[in-house]
């Protein structure tokens, strides 16, 4: 089976770079699945999950939004912030949304509620996957 580079990059730097065999990310229309050979593309992500199969591997990053370019060679994920399913602190996630539905709640006028409500999309994008993550690992258990 052919593959395809794949590059994940934030601003603090790599965060994956290997060659995979699909992808698929948070489009802002949907999820878009992408396999070597694929038509070259630039399209927006929004937060959410990223999946990744490499052979017999899969895995999932959470990301916070970013962009994302199919080239003829490879695939390059711009991300604002993308985190592996392990990486993620669950009660910092909890936290953050707490703190962004308060936030909301309140509609006071320094509130900048575009801000709150991006925090909280991403809060939720983390907890979903973590949470995707714990389920698949109590099933693999039994
Ligand atoms: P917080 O308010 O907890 O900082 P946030 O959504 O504002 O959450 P971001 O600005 O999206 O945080 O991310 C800042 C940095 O912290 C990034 O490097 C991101 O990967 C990391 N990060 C944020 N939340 C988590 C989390 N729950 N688990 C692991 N890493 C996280």
């Amino acid at each position: 089976m052919s593959s395809i580079r794949l590059d994940i990059v934030t601003a603090e730097g790599v965060v994956y770079s290997d060659e995979v065999d699909v992808v698929v990310a948070p489009g802002i229309e949907g999820q878009l699945g992408i396999l070597p050979h694929h038509a070259p593309l630039m399209t927006t992500l929004h937060a959410g999950e990223l999946r990744v199969r490499k052979g017999e591997e899969e895995f999932s990053l959470v990301m916070s939004g970013g962009f994302l370019e199919v080239r003829p060679d490879r695939i390059i994920v711009l991300a604002d912030t993308a985190e592996r399913a392990e990486e993620i602190d669950i009660a910092r996630a909890e936290e953050a949304k707490h703190r962004a539905l308060e936030r909301l709640s309140h509609r006071v006028p320094d509130v900048d509620a575009a801000r709150a409500e991006a925090a909280l999309r991403r809060s939720l994008a983390r907890l979903k996957v973590a949470e995707k993550r714990r389920k698949r690992k109590t099933s693999v258990s039994y």
